[in-house]
């Protein structure tokens, strides 16, 4: 709301008013005048603006001749940090889309879409950059005398591909650390200069391509066919098997892009974007390609967001965020491994970066292709449903096999830790060929809970309903819902015994069973807490690429998109938690998981073979993962919701509220709830809850949930704005939150 200017002498130019985009969660613009020397105003303008006491970032949003406020109550803007606009028309269509269809904010949905140095004032410019290059050609001497020195010798090998040089980030996403790069400046084989960066456009590049590509088998060709159909909007499905080719397809057509003076835009998961698919990217093409994720530092990611949106850069990848980016001459839109949750914002703007991706492509008018071996049901039907075009890749590519999976029944087998002795048999074998062993295991630290054994008491979290994982590197106890961290109790809390034991089995303790089975042979563990430091799964992948004997021991980190070559076997040790989840979703989420994981073993010539855990060998989602009947797997799930009226097959949204009160946060979806019913007669949308979350307490607060339900999504979110509107209105009595969630992902 603006507030009385304190003086506004100046006279203005003649009625324009400025309605302006501010990060607050109020639902609403702000009307400002243009400031003294208005130069060349645009929407899409950065603008520093007096806000209170404060002075504010904010985005010119529209440019009007009239507003509901006279004009000496309005305040002026205070200053302009940018000549140009930096969020074009299309940005802005996405953005009022995305903040109607999720009900948020538009001042914040607009100001989140731009990378965070731009939202702190900083300018939009380039800065200079430190360009490491070869101090001389690549010779024979050099090459044979880094013969020791394998990592080095690759980083002279990447940097002679690139006379003009390569900064630091550049480096590090490929692999190359900081310290490689002094080691070698120490050698005089490489130098470092700084210098501007200019902002050539990737167009001017003669050949885009400087690798060339591989011969497309006929499925990978008749995929490729359908994305290049036409240039202009079309939405298609990639389905295609864990090792497919699916990427050399997205690569040929990024290419052919690429030549018609086009830029793609990939969107890649959280922990998809390894040092490898970033090398394959850039090997592939001489043009820029810029990553915005978020292992970059804020202002690396300004340079990566400049670069694709003054078109300097021909590919940008990008995890969930990099959907907001703009690319003047976009042509082309993947998203990899569509199925996964990483594109869903659980925070602020819940928005699916997939389904945004959708909206963006039809207003660049051009194909966006949804790629994966495990689609989501939402895929799934809008390709039956023909919204989409559905385009199989049912082989692997190359020479290699489909991998084989087995149930391996567990029920009154004695387990060595976990472990059956068959299971540890088979490792055994796999390892005395030669070849290295995946172990698969969803669950970081030593043991989920610790436990007295006198008198049962486990060890809780006390802010959430939650136990305490205990962690034994460092020794600690870690709550992984709220972060809290404490010291290993030496006691029971309630009797004082000294008689406290780790119960179930995470990664560390996994780790520690394995190495005493297997002493001889190398064991490495992929999980967050293994991976934390800088580099580290890089280093980590480059010793699984040695290809010696090892064992590979992890989380989901290791289930998505790495390929390890000699890989043969995958143990997958627990199949049976996704089966019985309390979270519709859950079976979905883990027959994806489960073939994901599958998919590491044997991609190249040995076959590859999956062994799979489980008390439940009957149960018929194993039965047809096991069989690879993905899309069985998928209609049997599909006929569940059906019944249950759950999403694809209707629309849900979620009202979340949380307080120190739970009566608090109950009352207000009940009151919330009774308003909706009064207004609902027509039974299109169906008002459920509200219910305490599947966490009732976490960090300190109690939870509640109210799901709306319609097959219709107009009603739904007609619904959801009157929900909105009252929300809004209301005065929230103190210390509640409330949060809307359209589409929501898991009902935690
Ligand atoms: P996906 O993305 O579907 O998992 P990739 O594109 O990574 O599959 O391909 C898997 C492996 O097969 C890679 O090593 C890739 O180089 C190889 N490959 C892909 N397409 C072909 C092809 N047409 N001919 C030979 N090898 C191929
Ligand atoms: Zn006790
Ligand atoms: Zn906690």
């Amino acid at each position: 709301m603006p507030t009385a200017s304190e003086s506004s002498l100046m006279t203005p130019c003649d009625d324009i008013y400025l309605s302006i985009a501010i990060p607050t969660p109020l639902r609403q613009m702000f009307d400002y005048l243009p400031p003294d020397s208005a130069a060349d105003l645009q929407p899409g303008m950065r603008v520093q603006v007096p806000f209170g006491p404060r002075k504010l970032i904010g985005i010119i949003e529209s440019i009007k001749p009239d507003s509901d406020y006279p004009k000496d109550k309005l305040k002026k803007v205070s200053a302009l940090p940018d000549q140009q606009s930096l969020i074009p028309d299309d940005i802005m269509q996405l953005c009022r889309w995305a903040s109607s269809y999720y009900h948020y904010s538009l001042g914040e949905t607009l100001l989140q879409a731009l990378p965070k140095a731009l939202r702190q004032g900083k300018p939009a410019s380039r800065e200079k950059v430190a360009l490491w290059s070869l101090s001389a050609p690549l010779d024979e001497d050099t090459t044979a005398s880094l013969k020791r020195a394998h990592k080095q010798l690759k980083a002279v090998q990447w940097l002679s591909e690139y006379p003009e040089g390569i900064s630091e980030p550049e480096l590090r996403e490929v692999g190359f650390s900081k310290a490689i790069l002094t080691q070698l400046q120490k050698k005089q084989l490489v130098q470092v200069r700084e210098i501007e960066l200019l902002d050539r456009p990737f167009t001017e590049y003669q050949n885009p391509v400087r690798q060339t590509s591989l011969t497309l088998n006929p499925e990978q060709a008749f995929a490729l066919e359908g994305i290049q159909e036409t240039s202009s909007f079309h939405p298609i499905l990639l389905d295609g098997v864990t090792g497919s080719g699916k990427t050399e397809v997205y690569l040929q057509a990024i290419e052919a892009t690429l030549k018609a003076g086009k830029q793609a835009l990939v969107l890649v998961p959280e922990i998809g974007l390894t040092p490898q698919t970033v090398k394959r990217f850039r090997s592939r093409f001489s043009v820029p390609v810029a990553c915005l994720h978020s292992g970059l530092s804020d202002g690396e990611r300004l340079q990566g967001w400049l670069a694709a949106s003054r078109a300097t850069a021909g590919v940008l990848i990008a995890t969930r965020s990099g959907i907001f980016t703009p690319m003047p001459k976009l042509g082309l839109i993947i998203v990899d491994e569509e199925h996964d949750n990483s594109y869903k914002q659980q925070d602020t703007l819940r928005y699916n970066a997939r389904d945004l991706a959708i909206y963006r492509a039809k207003i660049a008018d051009c194909p966006v292709v949804l790629g994966s071996a495990t689609p989501s049901l939402e895929t799934l039907v809008n390709a039956r449903k023909g919204r989409f075009s559905h385009l199989e890749i049912k082989i692997r590519a190359g020479h290699s096999k489909p991998p084989t999976l087995e149930l391996l029944d567990i029920r009154q087998q004695i387990l060595h830790e976990g472990f059956a002795q068959s299971l540890l048999t088979r490792m055994r074998d796999t390892l005395d060929k030669g070849e290295q062993v995946m172990v698969f295991l969803n669950r970081r630290g030593y043991a989920p809970s610790l436990i007295c054994h006198d008198c049962g008491e486990v060890t809780d979290c006390p802010h959430c309903d939650a136990h305490m994982t205990l962690h034994r590197q460092p020794p600690h106890m870690h709550c992984h819902h709220c972060d809290y961290q404490t010291t290993i109790p030496w006691s029971c809390p309630k009797c004082h015994s000294k008689n406290l034991q780790p119960v179930g089995q995470g990664t560390e303790r996994c780790e520690q069973v394995l190495e005493q089975m297997f002493p001889d042979t190398p064991l490495i563990r992929v999980d967050r807490d293994s991976t934390r430091r800088k580099n580290a799964l890089s280093e980590i992948l480059d010793t699984i690429h040695t290809g010696e004997p090892c064992i590979l021991l992890g989380t989901q980190m290791l289930a998505k998109g790495h390929h390890f070559p000699d890989v043969t076997m995958v143990a997958v040790v627990n199949a049976d938690s996704g089966l019985f989840s309390s979270d519709f979703r859950g079976l979905e989420k883990m027959g994806q998981l489960i073939l994901q994981v599958a998919g590491r073993a044997g991609r190249e010539k040995k076959p590859g073979h999956v062994v799979i855990q489980t008390h439940n060998p009957q149960h018929p989602a194993l039965q047809m993962l096991v069989s690879q009947q993905y899309s069985r797997f998928a209609d049997k799930l599909l006929s569940e919701r059906k019944q249950l009226k759950l999403p694809p097959e209707g629309y849900l949204a979620l009202f979340r509220t949380e307080s120190h009160s739970s009566t608090a946060a109950e009352n207000l979806l009940k009151g919330l709830r009774n308003l909706l019913l009064n207004h609902l007669q027509d039974g299109s949308v169906r008002v459920l809850g509200p219910i305490p979350a599947p966490m009732e307490k976490r960090q300190g607060r109690y939870r509640y949930q109210l799901f709306l339900q319609s097959y219709q999504r107009p009603a739904l979110h007609r619904t959801l704005d009157l929900a909105v509107k009252h929300l809004d209105g209301m005065k929230l009595p103190k210390g509640v939150r409330w949060t809307l969630d359209v589409d929501p992902q898991e009902m935690t």
